[in-house]
């Protein structure tokens, strides 16, 4: 069988990917990034961002077909719905964002791989990764049959399933909740530049729901549960909110699996490397990964190219990856880990009991992990179960 050969093989071409790949191939090192689909981005997805992720991905907002929508509000709705909190830009340091259409988004970081030298195969599946000599061997079964790949340093950004995570990687705690989405049709939809998240064991047990707008009608509406099938939760919803839905129809529906474990111990190897979904790179209690997937491949493709070119491919030396991440990311996926921990057990009551307390600022570092220590001396104020969280956050 004929060999090909690269300095670095990415397996996966989601947000992750990508994004290693681009950093790798600019660096001038010899980069083959393999995607199982023929096309990018077939996974089901919110497709909600904020600003920043968009700089993280150096793709400017005013590409319009690929940031659909810009989101400037943000509503939290607790089981009594009238209780809602409000997230609103910029009042809040919170920094806005958009619907993108993800597909196009990641054609776009496909198209930036590319230029900076990565080959790229589309419909490529990898069945086999094994070390040999020093190196590594993918078997990859492709169009024309079967393919082997030789690779220096292979980074893993395969998702949920990756085979590079389950051929190497020790996954302990690894955590997922089951989430489906349908894209609709003429919703009716008061303000198209807001998110709408609603809570509760009557809509979404262990989870949340959500109402995302692409405009003119068409949203993304989605939920994520555990314990209860999501599918039942999110038509029943559909019926009990006709203001929203009397006319809206299901454009298509797509379910997948969202790690919320928080990320695990291990992400390097020698010459190994594992960055978003696969690495539980996900914000817990938002199930938000996007942004960190950028974040970890850009941090693991520099860490990688820099470490080949200086002929030092050991765990230590690509433990710089790690060491980067967890200096921002890593506290905060902990720190909304710990949230999403106590958070899940509330009670509806108690869910609207907090609705009266928080604002918008309390939620939004909350959820994300921004500042677990304002919220929780806030909340030692107050009796019961209140002081009970407050607790469990400092
Ligand atoms: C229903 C739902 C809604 C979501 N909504 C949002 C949201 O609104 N905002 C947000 O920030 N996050 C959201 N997320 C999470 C977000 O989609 C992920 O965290 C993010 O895409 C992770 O990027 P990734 O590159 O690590 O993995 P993925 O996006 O999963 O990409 C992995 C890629 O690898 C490919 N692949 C898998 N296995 C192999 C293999 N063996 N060989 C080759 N290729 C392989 C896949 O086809 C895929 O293209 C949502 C997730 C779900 C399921």
């Amino acid at each position: 069988m004929k060999i090909a050969s690269c300095d670095i093989l990415v397996i996966g071409g989601g947000p992750a990917g990508l994004m290693a790949a681009r950093k790798t191939a600019r660096k001038g090192v010899k980069t083959l990034l393999v995607e199982k689909e023929s096309q990018f981005g077939l996974k089901v997805c919110g497709e909600a961002v904020s600003a920043d992720a968009l700089a993280e991905a150096e793709i400017s907002p005013w590409e319009s077909s690929i940031c659909g929508r810009e989101i400037n509000r943000v509503l939290v709705y607790p089981p009594q719905e009238e209780k809602k909190v409000e997230i609103s830009a910029g009042a809040i340091g919170y920094s806005g964002g958009y619907i993108l259409n993800k597909m196009a988004f990641l054609e776009e970081m496909g198209r930036s791989a590319l230029q900076e030298g990565t080959e790229i195969w589309m419909a490529a599946v990898p069945n086999q990764l094994v070390r040999h000599d020093g190196l590594f061997r993918c078997t990859i079964d492709i169009a024309k049959g079967v393919q082997l790949v030789e690779a220096k340093v292979v980074i893993g950004c395969d998702g949920m399933n990756s085979l590079v995570a389950r051929t190497f990687f020790n996954r302990k705690g690894y955590r997922r909740i089951s989430c489906l989405q349908y894209e609709m049709a003429n919703c009716h939809l008061a303000d198209p530049t807001r998110l709408e998240i609603f809570l509760g064991s009557n809509v979404a047990p262990g989870g949340y729901l959500w109402i995302f707008p692409k405009g003119e009608g068409l949203a993304n509406v989605g939920i994520g549960t555990q314990g209860v099938p999501a599918r039942k939760c999110l038509d029943k919803f559909i019926d009990a909110h006709p203001r929203r839905f009397q006319k809206a129809q299901v454009l298509s529906m797509g379910a997948a699996p969202v790690p919320i474990g928080g990320q695990i111990e291990e992400l390097v190897q020698d010459g190994l490397m594992l960055c978003g979904d696969a690495a539980g790179q996900v914000i817990p209690l938002t199930g938000a990964g996007i942004h960190s997937a950028i974040a970890a491949g850009r941090m693991a493709g520099q860490v990688a190219a820099e470490a080949l070119i200086e002929g030092d491919i050991s765990r230590k030396r690509l433990s710089i990856y790690p060491e980067q991440f967890n200096e921002t990311w890593g506290k905060r996926i902990a720190d909304s880990l710990k949230a999403e921990q106590l958070i899940v057990k509330l009670s509806d009551q108690e869910l609207n009991q907090l609705a009266d307390i928080f604002t918008g600022q309390d939620i939004v570092d909350l959820a994300n992990g921004f500042n677990l220590t304002r919220v929780g001396i806030k909340l030692l104020k107050y009796p019961g179960f209140a002081a009970t969280i407050a607790r469990g956050l400092l």
